[in-house]
């Protein structure tokens, strides 16, 4: 969280000093993570890979991807029943995901700084804040709901 993991050359050298080989492919999916603006699924990654490298197979991305998450260079995100996302690990953030439009929201992590302290002294529990998202209802769904009980 606190080493902020965006550019590519940091990225690389993170890569070499865990006694890591750097091939193409690596550089590749590096790439498309610092170039993606969205959360990306393994699959879209993928194609995003073979568009620059054909020969990439997707095992190799999947592959490629875990062995970042151990290397603490991305970390992966449950938004919805959909696939898992993954996104560079500089940019943690806490989602929040309308149950209706399925719309995902990033919020600053420190809205969890309150509830973390609490389970921590509480329960000894460590919270996660990005893992999961937490799911609801998002302002324009609850305007939306309001308007039609209204009218009824
Ligand atoms: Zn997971
Ligand atoms: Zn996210
Ligand atoms: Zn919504």
């Amino acid at each position: 969280m606190t080493s902020a993991v965006d550019n590519i050359d940091e990225i690389l050298s993170t890569i070499r000093g865990a006694d890591h080989r750097v091939t193409t492919a690596k550089r590749t999916v590096v790439e498309v993570l610092v170039g993606a603006n969205e959360h990306m699924t393994a699959e879209a990654i993928t194609v995003a890979v073979q568009r620059r490298r054909p020969e990439v197979s997707p095992s190799t991305v999947y592959r490629i991807l875990e062995e970042f998450e151990e290397l603490g260079i991305v970390v992966h995100a449950h938004l919805s029943q959909a696939a898992a996302v993954y996104h560079l690990a500089g940019a943690i953030h806490g989602h929040l995901t309308c149950d209706i439009c399925k719309v995902t929201f990033e919020i600053p992590s420190s809205h969890f700084d309150a509830l973390s302290k609490d389970l921590l002294t509480t329960f000894g529990f460590q919270l996660d804040r990005h893992h999961v998202a937490l799911t609801g209802t998002c302002q324009k769904c609850r305007e939306a709901l309001s308007a039609t009980t209204h009218n009824t």
